[in-house]
C-alpha cells in the first residue's frame, strides 16, 4: 500500500460541483483519489507530502488522439520536392517513416512523446499506431513504453490496405483480447483503422467482423481532407460516414477524426449512434487543410473530444488552437473559448470513461489518481468563471511542476525520475538518424 498526500494546492477540481480550494489537499492512496478539499494532515497518512506551495493543481489532461511513432519525424526534411497536397504528405513522409521503424523504434519514439506527454501534464494518451516492417507484437512495444513512463493509454493499430489488403487486423484482434482478458486497467485498447481511401470493401468487412466478436469500438480518420471525400465517393458512390455506418463502424466506444469535410447529415450520423469525433486543430493548420466545424458538430449534439495528431503532446496548446481557428475562421471575437476548454477538460475525461474501467478527469474521490501539479500560482482569482482564462493565457505557458499518474510521481520537479533521461536521449539520436538514413 501506498500514500500520497499533496498540501497547499491551489485546486481545480472539475468534479461535478466544480468546487476549487485555495489552500487544498488531495489524499491518495494505491492509485485512487480517497479524499480532496480541506483536509487535515493529521488524519491523511501517507508515506510523502508534497508541499504544492499554492500552485494550481488539475486533475491530468487527456490526448484522445496522438501518433507516438511520429515522434522521429521531429526535424527531419523528406526527400524530393515539399509536398503540394494531402495525399503527397502521406505518401513523401508518413508512409516512409512507419515504414522505416523496427520494433525498438516503435518502443523509442513511443516513450519520448509520453516523456513529453508526462512533461505537458497529460496522463492518459489515446494512439493510433502504424509500423508496417513490424506490426505484429508492435502494440506490445508501445505498451511498454507507457509502462516505463507510468501513462494510460487506449491503443489500436492502424489497418490499411497501402501495402497489402488487411495489414494489421490480427494485431489490432490479438491486442484488443489482451487487454480484454488482463485485470489491469492501465491499457485499453480499440480496433484502428487508417482512412476509408485506404480501405477496401472485403478488408472493413473483415474489420467489422473482427470488432463485433470482440465488442470492441474503431478509431479510425474520417474525412480530414477532401481527397478521402472524393475517393471515397469515386469508388463506392458514398459519403464516408454513410459508408462506415453500412459496416457498423459507428458507436459509442467509436472515434471519428478530424470530419474537416463533412456535411450536416454525417454529423447527425455521429450523433444518433453517440459516436466521438476528435478535432485536432494544429495538425489540420499545419497540412493546409480546412477548419475542421467543431461548432457546427457541438449543435448537432456530437460529442467532441480534442487530440494533437502527433503534432505535439501538448494537449492544452491544441484547446487553444481550436478556438483561434475558429475566431479567424468566423472573423468572431466571440466564438469558440468556452466549448475548447470544456471539450479539453470535460468531454475528453468522458471520452476516457467510455473505454477505461477507472474514472478519470477529475480530483474528486473514488477517480484515478492523475494529478497535475503546474508551476503557475495565480496571481488573479481561479473560479470557475476564470479557470478557462488562466488555463488558455497562462497555465499553457507553464511548466509542470510534478505529475502524478496512477498514483505514481512521474515527474518530480520538472523530471522524471524513472527514467535514465541521459541514456534515452543518446539511443534515441542515433536511432532517428538511422531511420531518416533509410528513408532518403
Ligand atoms: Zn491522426
Amino acid at each position: 500500500m501506498s500514500a500520497l498526500l499533496i498540501t497547499n494546492g491551489y485546486l481545480a477540481t472539475l468534479d461535478e460541483a466544480n468546487r476549487f480550494f485555495e489552500n487544498g489537499a488531495i489524499h491518495i492512496e494505491d492509485g485512487q483519489i480517497i479524499a480532496v478539499g480541506d483536509l487535515d494532515a493529521g488524519t491523511c497518512p501517507a508515506d510523502r507530502t508534497i508541499d504544492a506551495g499554492g500552485k494550481l493543481v488539475m486533475p491530468g489532461l487527456i490526448n484522445a488522439h496522438h501518433h507516438l511513432y511520429s515522434t522521429f519525424a521531429r526535424g527531419f526534411t523528406p526527400p524530393g520536392p515539399p509536398s503540394s497536397n494531402f495525399e503527397e504528405n502521406l505518401k513523401n513522409l508518413w508512409w516512409k517513416l512507419d515504414m522505416a521503424l523496427d520494433s525498438e523504434d516503435v518502443y523509442y519514439s513511443a516513450l519520448l512523446a509520453l516523456m513529453d506527454s508526462a512533461r505537458a501534464g497529460c496522463t492518459t494518451v489515446i494512439d493510433h499506431h502504424a509500423s508496417p516492417s513490424c506490426s505484429d507484437g508492435s502494440l506490445d512495444e508501445v505498451e511498454r513504453a507507457f509502462r516505463d513512463v507510468g501513462l494510460s493509454g487506449c491503443l489500436c493499430y492502424e489497418v490499411s490496405d497501402r501495402n497489402q489488403d488487411g495489414e494489421g487486423i490480427e494485431e489490432n484482434e490479438r491486442y484488443i483480447r489482451k487487454c480484454r482478458d488482463s485485470d489491469d486497467a492501465q491499457m485499453a485498447a480499440l480496433f484502428g483503422m487508417h482512412a476509408s481511401m485506404t480501405l477496401g470493401t472485403r478488408t472493413l468487412e473483415r474489420c467489422a467482423e473482427a470488432a463485433q466478436d470482440l465488442d470492441t469500438g474503431f478509431h479510425v480518420h474520417v474525412a480530414e481532407d477532401e481527397i478521402d471525400v472524393r475517393l471515397t465517393r469515386e469508388r463506392f458512390g458514398q459519403r464516408v460516414m454513410d459508408r462506415f455506418a453500412d459496416f457498423g463502424i459507428p458507436g459509442h466506444k467509436s472515434i471519428f477524426v478530424h470530419g474537416t469535410c463533412l456535411e450536416p447529415g454525417e454529423m447527425d450520423l455521429l450523433h444518433s449512434t453517440d459516436s466521438i469525433l476528435v478535432n485536432n486543430p494544429e495538425s489540420n493548420m499545419n497540412n493546409g487543410l480546412g477548419v475542421s466545424p467543431f461548432l457546427e458538430m457541438l449543435q448537432h449534439g456530437v460529442t467532441v473530444g480534442v487530440g494533437t495528431d502527433g503534432i505535439s503532446s501538448h494537449p492544452i496548446s491544441q484547446a487553444r488552437a481550436m478556438y483561434l481557428h475558429q475566431r479567424a475562421e468566423h472573423r468572431d471575437p466571440t466564438v469558440a473559448f468556452a466549448e475548447a476548454c470544456e471539450i479539453l477538460l470535460k468531454n475528453n475525461s468522458q471520452i476516457c470513461n467510455r473505454l477505461f474501467a477507472e474514472p478519470r478527469g477529475a480530483l474528486a474521490t473514488g477517480q484515478l489518481a492523475d494529478v497535475v501539479i503546474h508551476d503557475y500560482v495565480p496571481y488573479t482569482p481561479v473560479d470557475a468563471d476564470t479557470l478557462f482564462g488562466h488555463l488558455m493565457f497562462g497555465v499553457g505557458f507553464s511548466r509542470v511542476e510534478t505529475t502524478i499518474a496512477r498514483g505514481i510521481v512521474i515527474v518530480d520537479a520538472g523530471h522524471l525520475p524513472g527514467l535514465d533521461e541521459v541514456a534515452i536521449r543518446a539511443n534515441c539520436t542515433e536511432r532517428a538518424r538511422a531511420i531518416w538514413a533509410r528513408i532518403n
